[in-house]
């Protein structure tokens, strides 16, 4: 271990999407940083969420052209790139779930309303198919069904390949070792593992997620900045088809499907929408009985008799807004030497990571620090949330 302090231009605590992208992104501009991870990467929000790259058409169900679509609309061609090595950061080694999104509705007026809205302001084209150019899932559905060109990403292949990427600068601060961090001057300093290294960094970012509420109260920040909007969402799991996209219902999403392949090749689906937001206030019981009931509706045809359901608790951590509604933009704070990063969506990883950039000031010219971390322990990618699930089978629908 080294005993003199590290200089650095940017210490980043937080390896999920956002503190990643902001890693590579600094790096690439010549930026010496290390990233500081208390558990697993992509632990929270990143490794729970279902992985779509959206281009807005959330935000455009009733044909408005919110301040969210615009945000969140140049997001798909900047990862669409980044996914096959045409740009930087290089994550062609991360397979992609699904290249695109099917958005269909149910039989309900609202949901022929919420089909119609989506076609405003969209920069992703949305075409209609054919019944018989349909997924196997979507075959017996009334009315109009689309593909839309949002990929689906494995997040935990992403988070991997930024970790192959800048290994040497990712470090572990486990909670019983946490790294502490204090103000100097216009600068700080952070001690890790119990002191024996001392990092000395002009910026310390923080985009810990749910963590930087902490983290902001830890060097004196104001708190209060930060909101939770919690979901409940619904695993299946079987011999089930693949299946990614959105039933629209008027301006919501009804439910939100996406599939994974677990390692004994099953398919799981993680749902979810609206099922996930009213979800949040039923026992996990309660509400595998309801997305049953709504799964029929929005899937008509589609047998789960022989499924295994499960579900999990899942808090986004956001910036907070007056009324508790989604911010409409990614959350940035400059406030030297600290910056706090909510991405809002995982999408908007790179805007978040170009914004934190332009906030730094010049690169220093200090060199590879990596070589003086090369004894500190390193995080591993954290496991899905189907692999910690409790699985349950049913018989008969509540
Ligand atoms: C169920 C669900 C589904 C979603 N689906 C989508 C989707 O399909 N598309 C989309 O664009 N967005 C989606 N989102 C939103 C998206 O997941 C988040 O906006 C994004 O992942 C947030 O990334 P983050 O890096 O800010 O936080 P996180 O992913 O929560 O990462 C924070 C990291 O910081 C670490 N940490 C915490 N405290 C500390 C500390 N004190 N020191 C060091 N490290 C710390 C954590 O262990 C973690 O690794 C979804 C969210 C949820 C909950």
């Amino acid at each position: 271990m080294t005993h003199g302090a590290i200089q650095l231009d940017a210490v980043i605590f937080g390896g999920g999407i956002a503190g990643l992208w902001t890693l590579d992104e600094l790096v690439r501009s010549g930026r010496s940083c290390v990233l500081i991870e208390r558990d697993a990467l992509g632990e929270g929000q990143t490794i729970w969420s279902q992985g779509i790259i959206h281009g807005g058409l959330k935000y455009t169900l009733d044909g408005l052209l919110t301040g969210s679509a615009r945000a969140i609309r140049d997001m798909p061609a900047i990862w669409r790139a980044c996914l096959t090595g045409e740009r930087e950061p290089n994550l062609s080694r991360a397979p992609v779930r699904s290249e695109h999104c099917w958005l269909w509705r149910t039989d309900s007026l609202r949901s022929r309303a919420g089909m119609i809205g989506a076609r405003v302001g969209l920069r992703t084209p949305m075409r209609t198919v054919e019944v018989d150019a349909r997924p196997r899932a979507l075959r017996d559905c009334p009315g109009t069904v689309a593909q839309l060109d949002e990929q689906v990403i494995d997040t935990r292949a992403v988070l991997g390949a930024f970790l192959r990427t800048h290994q040497d600068c990712i470090v572990s601060a486990p909670t019983d070792d946490p790294a502490r961090i204090e103000r100097i001057g216009t600068g700080a300093t952070i001690a890790l593992a119990d002191g024996a290294v001392t990092l000395q960094p002009e910026r310390v970012i923080f985009a810990a997620g749910g963590g930087n509420e902490a983290l902001r109260a830890s060097v004196g920040l104001e708190t209060g900045r930060m909101q939770v909007r919690d979901l409940h969402m619904v695993l299946v799991r079987g011999d089930l088809p693949e299946l990614f996209g959105h039933c629209v219902d008027g301006a919501r999403t009804r439910a939100t499907i996406t599939s994974a392949r677990t390692d004994k090749c099953d398919v799981v689906w993680q749902v979810g929408g609206e099922i996930a937001e009213r979800g949040v206030s039923m026992s996990p019981d309660a509400l595998i009985a309801q997305a049953q009931r709504e799964l029929s509706v929005v899937l008509p045809g589609v047998d789960l008799s022989a499924a295994q359901w499960a579900t999990y608790r899942a808090p986004r951590a956001e910036g907070v807004t007056a009324g508790g509604k989604r911010p409409e933009d990614v959350v940035v704070m400059d406030e030297p030497p600290f910056v706090t990063v909510w991405p809002t969506k995982l999408a908007l990883a790179p805007r978040v990571a170009a914004l934190v950039a332009a906030a730094l000031p010049a690169p220093l010219q200090l060199g590879d620090a990596a070589a003086n971390l090369a004894q500190m322990a390193r995080p591993r990618l954290a496991a899905p949330p189907w692999e910690c699930a409790e699985w349950r089978s049913l018989t008969a629908s509540g």
